[in-house]
């Protein structure tokens, strides 16, 4: 089959690995996705690859991953030589292969006219073979540089930069202020989206290879930021973006209004047989998610699996419409509708909602019913953006019912407070001001991953814990031979 390549794209149509049933997978947390995929079917996928002169597919990956390389090496059989280019861009080849948006498929050239190549699944599947045949294991430094580093947050932008570092000889000590390591990817995102073994494992990896975790560490609050300072050559910040946003509304103080992440982190940590205070379980109730985003998707779907009686997601904005706009042409991120993994399973969407207060009706304190009003909205495009102009109310004071409201309508920036007092400097949009050489205000201090750029996805993450190691590693020792990425700052050495 894959012997008449290159023109697989002539014979095959894109199939990628499919989700599983979802009346089937909503009863339990397992992963949603199939668990198996077919070697043959993943070959004839890679075949479909053009290996364009340019490959636009590289320019919407956030870290650059060499896409037609690995789809070239995959459709011949050679999954080995596709996981050896696969971990020369990104660490956690599984983060990304199975949550990641995969903004590199609407910039494959075959999306101009046709679907594009399923990148995401052949990451997933090379990552998987990867483990399956045992061929990730532990890369140790030949080496030691004698220097220490910290990296504070577990999140992918600070595991990735610890192996980052750590490879290039450098003792690195990993500060988390969470019970396990992970951030997100462990107490955020379900289970049933990104299994915790999966976690585990590359933890696992980065212990042997020499990094050394401390969990239940809150730097500035019960471990001082200066200590840090003191004891080690560099700190990196990769604390993250979760400070809510909030939904400043007549009732908001009731009972039964409770923020998106600490509704889906009671559930993860109940998935892992932990202690949970004060759960909150939506089975039998009506549920309202505030926020038509992929944190509010997360929480339809634990809602669903909690066995809820109803659930309504709210969002403020427009649906996105069905066919690409004319004004906003391939390779650009398409702006339109997409049903959610989780809206496939069951619940209502509703756009175009302003939501105007809560309302306690039986006078006990809780939540019973959210107010809102239906407007519409003029927009504008900026720098390929479609932003909000205006906001008109088409009707006022509806009403529906809601035992538990779930606030997702995103975040404002990172938990700076422990770092209060330290003279860090943040951006006007609350994240840790850096310069071109990811260092924050302090020397010797650097930042990365949503702490950085503000909330984002897993392999912006990544690749910010790449870019600080090298920028980190040429602060200590003058010099890198780390890789630079294609797409984040590139510091030539010497410039700091
Ligand atoms: C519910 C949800 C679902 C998501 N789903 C997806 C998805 O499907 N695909 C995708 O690509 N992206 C998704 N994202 C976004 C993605 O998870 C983040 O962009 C990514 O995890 C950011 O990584 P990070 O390492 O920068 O920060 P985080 O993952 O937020 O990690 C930061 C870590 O720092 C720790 N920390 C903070 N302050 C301190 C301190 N003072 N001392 C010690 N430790 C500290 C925190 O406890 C945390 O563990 C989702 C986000 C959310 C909230
Ligand atoms: S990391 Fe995401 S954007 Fe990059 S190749 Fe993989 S799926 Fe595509």
């Amino acid at each position: 089959m894959a012997d008449d390549h290159p023109n697989g794209f002539l014979k095959f149509s894109r199939d990628p690995i499919p989700y599983r049933d979802p009346t089937a997978r909503v009863a339990d947390y397992d992963e949603v996705y199939a668990k198996e995929w077919d070697e043959e079917q993943l070959r004839e996928q890679g075949n479909r690859c053009m290996d364009c002169g340019v490959p636009t597919c590289m320019g919407g990956c956030p870290i650059g991953n060499i896409i037609p390389d690995f789809n070239d090496l995959v459709s011949r059989g050679n999954w080995f030589g596709a996981l050896v280019r696969l971990h020369a861009t990104n660490n956690f080849p599984e983060f990304t292969g199975y949550t990641c948006p995969a903004p590199c498929e609407p910039a494959c050239v075959l999306a101009y006219n046709s679907a594009p190549v399923t990148i995401k699944s052949i990451e997933r599947a090379i990552a998987d073979r990867g483990w399956a045949e045992g061929w990730i294991n532990p890369e140790s430094p030949m080496t030691r540089t004698g220097k220490r580093v910290a990296v504070v947050g577990s999140g992918p932008a600070g595991l990735a930069a610890a192996q980052q570092l750590n490879r290039a000889g450098h003792e690195v000590t990993v500060f988390e202020r969470d019970d396990e390591i992970g951030g997100l990817m462990v107490y955020g995102i379900p289970d049933f989206k990104f299994g915790k073994y999966q976690v585990k494992r590359r933890v696992d990896q980065l212990q042997a290879e020499g990094v050394l975790f401390r969990t239940g560490t809150n730097i500035g609050v019960n471990v001082p930021f200066q200590e840090l300072r003191d004891k080690f050559n560099a700190v990196c910040l990769a604390i993250g973006a979760q400070l809510p946003r909030e939904v400043p509304v007549a009732g908001r103080q009731l009972d039964g209004i409770y923020w998106a992440m600490e509704y889906l982190t009671k559930e993860n940590r109940r998935q892992a047989g932990k202690k949970v205070q004060a759960m909150i379980d939506a089975n039998g109730r009506n549920v309202v998610v505030l926020g038509g985003g992929d944190t509010g998707a997360d929480c339809v779907a634990t809602a669903h699996r909690q066995k809820a009686r109803q659930v309504v997601q709210i969002s403020i904005n427009l649906r996105g419409s069905e066919e690409r706009p004319g004004d906003n042409p391939w390779p650009e991120w398409p702006m339109i509708y997409r049903k959610t993994y989780a809206i496939e399973e069951g619940g209502v969407e509703e756009f175009n909602v302003n939501v105007t207060g809560f309302v306690d009706t039986n006078n006990d304190g809780a939540v019973d019913q959210l107010v809102y009003d239906r407007v519409e909205w003029t927009y504008e495009k900026k720098e390929s953006r479609m932003v909000r102009t205006a906001m008109k109310v088409i009707e006022e004071g509806l009403t529906t019912p809601a035992d538990i409201v779930l606030v997702a309508i995103g975040f404002k920036g990172a938990e700076s407070a422990p770092f209060a007092n330290t003279g860090i400097e943040l951006t006007p949009r609350n994240t840790i001001k850096t310069d071109y050489n990811m260092m924050t205000n302090l020397p010797g201090v650097f930042a990365a991953g949503d702490a950085n750029r503000g909330q984002s996805i897993v392999v912006w993450a990544i690749g910010e814990g790449r870019d600080v190691a090298r920028c980190i590693d040429i602060y200590l020792m003058g010099g890198s031979q780390l890789p630079p990425s294609l797409r984040t700052p590139n510091p030539p050495i010497g410039r700091l």
